[in-house]
């Protein structure tokens, strides 16, 4: 318990001229684009072959790179050398672009500007050529939320566009874009980024700002990102920020509201055999630590389903950032569980989730709960009942 005690210092206020490290490490090539290998590939090949059409529609959660991409593919388009899918980086268009200042590519933010004569504006604008580059390209981003009017006024032009446009959206709810505007674009699907592929990522760009990290730190990061590039980076930020050079992965948990993994794994196995007391001590700890319980519920849920995996195949368990020694305390946790029992657990866990969203006092809710779970703890399985296996008393 002691090393989760240690406090952490209150986060330094970021550093003059600090740049934020989603903004600093912006991917400038398709090649820096992480996690979506097979769209940089299409989008490759359909610009080397000038095949692109004249429309696109990107989509994906947020943080996976579409307003990124969007620009790339502008950069793409308008080079000076190209089109190519390498642009040079260092022509007056590319560089314009990257600085956010090309009068060529128009960058609308649909949430703020929904409505018809918005729309129209740009239609009316886009008449004229691009004033220095190839291609005018507009870029609305969260497109979904264009009024319907002003979609159905854009469609015209989506229908017969002037060969000097070009539109990218970008969306978050497909869903919400009308089949008319998607019938007209060619759609791109980001991928939600795997936890490893963030977790490379995120250990290379420490080793460029020269900072060290425990790989279970990093880890943490990677899977709380939940599969945004953006997500992550700005929690990587944050434990930069707490003023170390060194990341560790009791700093993150703290950071994120998580539980030390090695507490955790006491704590639940003193609930599986049955020590109340014990159980009620470390849940007391967590609450001053300033746990959520919901939070810590989650987790439990979560270490339940990671022990359930282990039994059926330890290779299933990897996913989870947990250090090789308390994956080894999770195998010897697991050996002593059957799947019945924890299936029960599990069960408990989630009907206690419902309970303490309800309860009043949410605190009170999941020590009762605790005492239950541990009050369980010797029950039969169906099979050892058939059997006539005596009770195995707990160990
Ligand atoms: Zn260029």
């Amino acid at each position: 318990m002691d090393a989760a005690l240690k406090l952490i210092p209150p986060s330094a206020p970021p550093l003059e001229g600090y740049r934020v490290l989603a903004r600093k490490y912006r991917p400038t090539k398709f090649s820096q684009v992480i996690g979506q290998d097979f769209l940089v590939e299409t989008l490759k090949r359909g610009i080397e072959g000038g095949r692109l059409g004249h429309a696109f529609i990107l989509t994906g959660i947020r943080g996976t790179g579409k307003t990124t991409t969007a620009r790339l593919i502008a950069r793409a388009l308008n080079c000076k050398e190209g089109p190519t899918p390498e642009p040079c980086g260092s022509c007056s268009s590319c560089e314009t672009i990257v600085q956010d200042r090309s009068m060529d590519v128009i960058e609308i933010d649909a949430a703020s500007r929904t409505s018809v004569d918005d729309m129209r504006e740009i239609i009316e604008a886009s008449r004229y050529k691009a004033a220095t580059s190839r291609y005018k390209i507009y870029i609305i981003d969260e497109v979904h939320m264009l009024s319907k009017s002003a979609f159905n006024s854009l469609l015209k032009t989506l229908e017969e566009p002037p060969p000097h446009v070009k539109f990218i959206f970008a969306t978050t709810e497909i869903q919400k874009v009308p089949a008319t505007i998607l019938s007209r674009c060619v759609r791109f699907d980001l991928k939600r980024i795997e936890s490893v592929t963030l977790a490379a990522y995120f250990k290379k760009i420490c080793e460029e700002e020269g900072v060290t990290f425990e790989d279970e730190a990093i880890a943490l990061i990677a899977k709380a990102a939940e599969g945004s590039a953006r997500d992550g980076l700005s929690l990587l930020d944050q434990a930069m920020t707490y003023g170390t050079s060194h990341i560790t992965a009791i700093e993150v948990r703290q950071m994120l509201g998580l539980a030390d993994s090695g507490l955790l794994l006491g704590f639940f196995q003193d609930l599986m055999e049955g020590e109340c007391a014990k159980a009620l001590e470390t849940l007391r700890y967590f609450y001053q630590e300033g746990m959520d319980p919901l939070r810590l519920l989650e987790d439990l849920l979560e270490l339940t389903h990671w022990l359930q995996c282990l039994k059926i195949n330890p290779n299933l368990a990897q996913e989870l950032s947990l250090s090789a020694e308390k994956k080894e305390r999770g195998l010897t946790l697991a050996e002593t569980l059957s799947i019945p029992s924890l299936t029960r657990v599990w069960q408990m866990l989630l009907k206690g989730f419902e309970e303490l969203k309800r309860a009043p006092s949410p605190q009170k809710a999941l020590e009762v709960l605790v005492i239950r779970l541990t009050h369980l703890a010797p029950l039969p399985s169906l099979q050892d009942l058939l059997e006539g296996t005596p009770l195995k008393k707990k160990s």
